[in-house]
């Protein structure tokens, strides 16, 4: 039996870090400043305190700027609407990155339309999404950025492959769709209402998973040979031992025998996700400056 290969995106995300420090340094010698990234939590939440605080290492570590704003979860609406004002108008600030998810009552909508397009270094402002709907110049959602890197990088050249992208959020499968059909690929996105998923996924030259659910996509829904990109991330309890531990939405050990190629979780899209923002912070950077995009 033959077993398909582990994308390493630990490495990967490394190399594309290297790559953004390069950048910042390029940028800071022509600009004569650093470019910067706000970061915005709102609330307790201990795990996205965890995100923010890599974050803020991971921006210094590349050389750039790292703003960090902390409110508490009873924070009014308006006054995270004014820190935003603020924000958009800090010549300092390439990015403005909003800690999601906030508070039941502030609306997220309003709070992520209020971010500068050209400093939504999330992409997900309308404005980008359009944009990326239209094969137009645009700040591309982090994740789903990453994963097509990571495609890129094992399959090359896209082009007439048959994707499946198994979830429809805004953030994940719906601009992961959009990226696959600019790469050429023929897309279907599946959802929570498709009829026999498993046969839909079968017919995938590419699988991206971004669902939520602990290996849900199981080894014998995948064609032999087909990529599968991870990006689900859920903790389980093992039965046997009682410890917790992250699984993605996929049964790796069983699609193993049927990828070419896998991304494995944790290790895989993860880490992705970080140095794509700093490549955000980066574009964003550059076109704030009147500067062509970087390599
Ligand atoms: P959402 O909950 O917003 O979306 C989940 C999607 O999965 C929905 O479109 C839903 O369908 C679909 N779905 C749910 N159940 C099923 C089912 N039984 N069959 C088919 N489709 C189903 O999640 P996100 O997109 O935000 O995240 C998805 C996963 O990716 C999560 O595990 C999240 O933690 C992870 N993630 C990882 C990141 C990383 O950096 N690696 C970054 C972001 C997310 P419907 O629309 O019909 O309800």
């Amino acid at each position: 039996m033959t077993i398909g290969k582990i994308i390493d995106g630990k490495a990967f995300a490394a190399g594309l870090r290297d790559k953004v420090a390069l950048g910042v340094a390029a940028f800071a010698a022509s600009q004569g400043r650093k470019p910067g990234l706000a970061v915005v939590l709102v609330g307790e939440d201990p795990a996205s305190a965890v995100y923010v605080r890599n974050k803020g290492k991971m921006t210094v570590a590349a050389g750039m700027e790292s703003f960090e704003f902390r409110r508490p979860a009873h924070i009014e609406e308006e006054e995270l609407l004014d820190l935003i004002e603020e924000l958009n108008a800090d010549d300092r600030v390439d990015g403005i990155l909003v800690q999601l998810p906030l508070p039941a009552h502030i609306n997220e909508a309003s709070v992520i339309a209020a971010i500068d397009p050209a400093k939504d270094v999330d992409g997900f402002h309308v404005v980008n999404a359009g944009r990326l709907a239209t094969g137009q110049d645009a700040l591309v959602p982090c994740t789903p950025l990453g994963c097509i890197m990571l495609l890129k990088d094992e399959l090359g050249d896209l082009s007439g492959l048959e994707a499946v992208v198994v979830g429809r959020s805004n953030i994940v499968g719906k601009p992961m769709a959009q990226l696959l059909l600019a790469e050429n690929c023929t897309v279907t996105i599946a959802h929570s209402r498709t009829r026999d998923i498993a046969s839909v996924v079968h017919r995938a030259d590419i699988v991206v998973a971004a669902v939520g659910r602990a290996e849900m996509v199981k080894g014998e829904w995948i064609k032999p040979g087909a990529t599968v990109i991870d990006v689900g991330i859920n903790r389980v309890t093992d039965t046997e031992d009682g410890k917790g531990r992250i699984v993605g939405d996929v049964a790796t050990a069983e699609a193993l025998a049927h990828v070419r190629a896998i991304t494995p979780v944790p290790g895989g899209v993860g880490p992705m996700t970080i140095a794509v923002l700093l490549r955000n912070t980066l574009v964003a950077a550059h076109a704030r400056a009147g500067l062509p995009a970087p390599e």
